[in-house]
């Protein structure tokens, strides 16, 4: 009986049914065992996804505030990618939040600017004159 045994697709040794490589030439018997060789999956990680959709947030209401973490986390994200811990296929979002959340923040910050000099330079001034 061959019951028991689980027989290597690759060489036909019979091996216990709770090895996961084949005792005689180690090719993977288990299908999970092969799976796990293969790298997971290489959709864009959840960082960059963040980091795209801050950048957008910064560009249409949070200026800096989405901005500059926008752009930080797409750094992050673009380390990881270069050291393989994170899928290459989130490059191209954490590139545009980066950028996007760069933007955002000189536009956030310009309007910043013009808000103080028409403080400082507009409404400053007839506010000193009354007094
Ligand atoms: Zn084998």
């Amino acid at each position: 009986m061959t019951e028991n045994t689980l027989q290597c697709p690759r060489c036909g040794h019979h091996n216990t049914t709770d090895s996961r490589f084949c005792n005689r030439c180690g090719n993977p018997l288990v299908a999970d065992a092969a799976a796990a060789v293969v790298p997971p999956s290489q959709s864009a990680s959840s960082k960059s996804i963040i980091s795209l959709i801050l950048g957008i947030l910064s560009i249409f209401m949070l200026g800096f505030l989405s901005g500059i973490p926008a752009m930080i986390l797409a750094k992050h994200e673009e380390d990881e990618i270069r050291q393989g811990r994170s899928p290459v296929a989130g490059e191209m979002l954490a590139k545009l939040g980066f950028w996007l959340g760069l933007i955002g923040t000189i536009l956030s910050g310009l309007t910043v600017l013009i808000f103080l000099l028409l403080i400082f330079f507009g409404l400053g001034i007839p506010f000193f004159i009354n007094f």
